[in-house]
């Protein structure tokens, strides 16, 4: 993070014939942030995503992207948007090519790449987005979690800087919202700046590092989602809720509890904060260990082998591929998102975990365990998954 990516200055638009949409708004986003335009319906959160990428063009005030003027001569508009990709909310209005394939292929075709580079983009993005072998299926035939990848992997195919999602999870069940989430945070640890919008509190509040509050087309409030969503009367105008954690945490604090300044966003968070309050009072188990399994490294047999022979541990998988090995070979999965989180709270009542997970992700296992460690005290071993590695608690046998 640090340099700014995208810039607004005194934005404002109106639609033909309607009211204004946009009533002058400034603000500035980073690189490498994950950004969520939270507001209820009408409060402009689809108008301000499509001035991103130049779809729509504000009436007075100019937008930035990377240091420079947008600019809205066709020349232009092509190369800004080969860097900040857009998601639909609707996939069908997204997806025009009768095989995935054909539509994957539409972006990088058009900007002109010889078809080695377009095969060679298409397939990578389809394995981003955990689609590979669906080259030739018709996109209609497909489940709206499927659609929503199709249509993300059009995007990626172009490999843009920063992506734009409108409403990624509506329309999706909580399990394929849970694997749209977790994807755009893989994206995000590539290096992509993420921007969502969505009226979606709970989803917002443990996801994003920034989140702009809207209401009839201006900022209400932008700020880190516990500052942004913690004051109760900007979130009463914008008609939406405190998310649950940080009434929880406000209630606890008007009982008088004595809290760290740190506010909740995570099952974990408040897990500690609760043990930290009652901490004289119950018994903590010895914790148990997090193994981490990088499924890119040639390392199948052990990981099959270890499964099998392992005591009762709880397995999760971080990312697209991850999830797809676990698939292939029928390795029942416990958790497929905030996976870390999950395991550390294993970990906390004495049991052992496998996280299978791929390239980078596996720092940020040691870095969100080590983080939680220098916050709480309390030291979870995490163990790269190697021959030798035994559990710390033998019980009974896993199931396959
Ligand atoms: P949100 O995404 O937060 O629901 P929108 O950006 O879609 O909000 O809409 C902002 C305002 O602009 C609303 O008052 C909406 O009615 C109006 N609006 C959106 N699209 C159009 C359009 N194509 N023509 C006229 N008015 C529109």
């Amino acid at each position: 993070m640090g340099s700014i990516i995208l810039e607004a200055r005194d934005i404002r638009y109106r639609y033909p014939r309607s009211m204004e949409a946009i009533r002058g708004i400034s603000f500035h986003i980073q690189k490498g942030e994950k950004i969520a335009l939270v507001g209820p319906n009408g409060a402009g959160k689809s108008t301000l995503l499509m001035m991103f990428n130049g779809m729509i063009r504000p009436d007075t005030g100019i937008i930035l992207f990377d240091n420079q003027l947008v600019r809205y001569d066709t020349a232009s508009l092509r190369t800004l948007r080969k860097r900040v990709g857009f998601v639909l909310q609707n996939p069908d209005r997204q997806i025009i090519a009768p095989t995935v394939y054909q539509d994957v292929a539409f972006g990088p075709t058009n900007l002109g790449y010889p078809e080695t580079e377009v095969r060679k983009a298409v397939t990578l993005a389809l394995r981003h987005v955990g689609l590979e072998g669906f080259e030739r299926r018709p996109p209609h035939q497909l489940s709206g979690g499927e659609k929503k990848r199709v249509a993300i992997a059009g995007v990626l195919a172009m490999d843009p800087d920063v992506l734009v999602f409108d409403e990624p999870t509506s329309g999706l069940d909580p399990s394929g919202s849970e694997d749209i989430m977790e994807l755009l945070d893989e994206l995000n640890h590539g290096g992509k700046t993420v921007i969502i919008s969505t009226h979606d509190v709970e989803l917002a509040y443990p996801w994003a590092d920034r989140s702009i509050l809207l209401l009839e087309g201006r900022i209400l409030q932008e700020d880190i989602p516990e500052v942004a969503f913690g004051n109760p009367e900007f979130v009463r105008m914008a008609h939406l809720s405190v998310p649950l954690l940080l009434e929880l945490y406000t209630e606890l604090q008007k009982r008088g509890f004595s809290l760290p300044d740190k506010k909740p966003r995570t099952v974990l968070d408040i897990m500690h904060l609760i043990e930290t309050l009652f901490q004289n009072t119950c018994c903590r188990a010895r914790p148990g260990t997090i193994t981490v399994c990088n499924v890119d490294l040639d390392n199948e047999e052990l990981l099959l082998e270890w499964i099998s022979s392992s005591t009762k541990i709880s397995v999760g998988a971080m990312g697209t591929r991850a999830k797809q090995r676990a698939e292939n070979r029928q390795i029942r999965l416990d958790f497929t998102y905030g996976v870390i989180d999950k395991c550390i709270l294993k970990a906390l009542l004495g049991e052992d975990s496998l996280i299978l997970t791929t390239g980078s992700m596996v720092d940020r296992v040691h870095t969100r365990v080590e983080d939680y460690g220098k916050e709480s005290g309390i030291h979870i071993t995490v163990n790269p998954l190697e021959p030798g590695i035994v559990q710390t608690n033998k019980k009974s046998k896993r199931q396959t």
